[in-house]
């Protein structure tokens, strides 16, 4: 079941691209939106910022450094209780007088707090795509079990959550189609890529993102991570999740039926508008983004995605159907691999490479818990970065969140 208006809501990841634009979404809706509880990674001085104005009674930080940050410019007067570290995230995804978890951490740090959200039972409106490739088995029987209730966020997730409204049964669905835009590298050929910059990588032709989720946009990891999102989310085998490159990203997502009518989802691609599904679901509510025009978008196209050029979509693809702990590795080795690209230490092609060789190495292993899953998702960052940073001392120092 649904909670009632206005609906008490945690931000978890409050800081980033997808935490900012929910902080729009509600600010145009504070009838129906009141924000209990903030979190932010390492960026102390925007969350100061968000919370003069929202006033969260609870506010979670990653470290001492950014909470010192973050106290030093309060305004006078407001004095909201302070988590520091990991579990800060996980405690406020719990918290008794919050309604709905936004997950919007990136990376797998955004597995336990989504599953502590699934366990207490909250409605949670996942952007954390990471969580479901490493335990979308486990965090789906913690909803079953608590009543929990998962809206997808990702566009394309999102899409698909409003084609699939008001079929009869499963067997009526033949398969679900996710659209990609291709990123910046779209018809580049492999020897094409091996010279590409961070600086080029980063620069996504029609969203605005984060680091990470742009990197894996442009090797098409990203849509790779969708599909076994989407065979989390709607019970679905990798068969029957198909890609199609569309350009333009207008067409968000489709649905085929076994009547064979399709039906897509249409916008601006922008994220506001599958976060203000969510967040007033089965709501409708108004979002402040230029409408869509098609006679002015002019044309829609499409083609196939080119796996020689990204390997990336392949091997997920091909994870997901080895089992359960080989998302896990192809999402910690893709979590490495991009993060020493961003850091000038590894080539664009290397990551794919890294990400098979992991995943080669790998032998299947039971992760039906969460601390297996965890347990796993370290080793393989581990080995990643011995190999890589032989004289770093952490793996931690690898994560450089905002
Ligand atoms: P971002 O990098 O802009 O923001 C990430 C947020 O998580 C920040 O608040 C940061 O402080 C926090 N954070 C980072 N590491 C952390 C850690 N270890 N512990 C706690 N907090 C940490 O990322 P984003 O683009 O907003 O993406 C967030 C998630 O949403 C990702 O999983 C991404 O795949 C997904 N997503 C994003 C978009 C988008 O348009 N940006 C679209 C669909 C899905
Ligand atoms: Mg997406």
């Amino acid at each position: 079941s649904l909670p009632d208006f206005p609906r008490r809501v945690a931000v978890l990841g409050a800081t980033g691209s997808i935490g900012a634009s929910a902080l729009k979404v509600m600010a145009r809706h504070p009838d129906l939106f009141r924000v209990t509880a903030l979190a932010g990674g390492r960026n102390g001085t925007l969350l100061a910022e968000q919370c003069a104005r929202l006033k969260p009674r609870i506010v979670g930080v990653l470290d001492e450094q950014t909470r010192r940050d973050f106290l030093a410019r309060l305004p006078a007067g407001y004095a909201p209780e302070v988590l520091v570290g990991p579990e800060a995230f996980t405690a406020l995804a719990s918290l008794d007088d919050v309604d709905v978890v936004l997950s919007s951490i990136v990376g797998a740090a955004g597995f336990a707090p989504t599953l502590a959200a699934a366990r207490a039972g909250r409605m949670i409106c996942l952007a954390n795509k990471e969580s479901l490739v490493l335990g979308g088995h486990i965090i789906r029987s913690a909803c079953h079990a608590s009543g929990a209730v998962i809206l997808p966020v990702d566009s394309e997730h999102n899409a698909l959550f409003q084609g699939l409204m008001g079929h009869g049964s499963d067997d009526e669905i033949a398969r679900l189609i996710l659209t990609a835009s291709g990123g910046p590298f779209r018809g580049c050929d492999a020897s094409a890529l091996k010279g590409v910059t961070r600086e080029q990588a980063l620069a996504h032709p029609n969203w605005s993102m984060g680091a990470k989720i742009s990197i894996d946009s442009a090797t098409l990891m990203n849509k790779g991570l969708e599909v076994i999102e989407a065979c989390h989310l709607y019970g679905l085998p990798v068969s029957m999740v198909h890609v199609v490159v569309h350009p333009q990203s207008i067409i968000h997502s489709l649905v085929e039926y076994v009547d064979g009518s399709q039906l897509a989802h249409l916008g601006m691609p922008d994220m506001q508008v599958p976060i203000a599904h969510c967040l007033a679901f089965p709501r409708r509510i108004e979002v402040d983004v230029p409408r869509l025009d098609l006679a002015r978008v002019g044309s829609l196209t499409f083609e196939e995605p080119d796996l020689a050029a990204f390997p990336c979509l392949r091997l997920a693809r091909e994870a997901f159907d080895a089992g359960p702990s080989h998302p896990v590795v192809l999402n910690a080795a893709n979590e490495v691999a991009v993060a020493a690209f961003l850091d000038g230490r590894m080539g664009f092609a290397d990551i794919p490479a890294t990400i098979g060789n992991a995943l080669d190495r790998h032998q299947p292993m039971d992760v039906s818990t969460p601390e297996a899953v965890l347990g796993l998702d370290r080793a393989v960052r581990e080995e990643i970065r011995h190999a890589l940073w032989p004289d770093a001392d952490s793996c931690l120092s690898l994560s450089k969140p905002r």
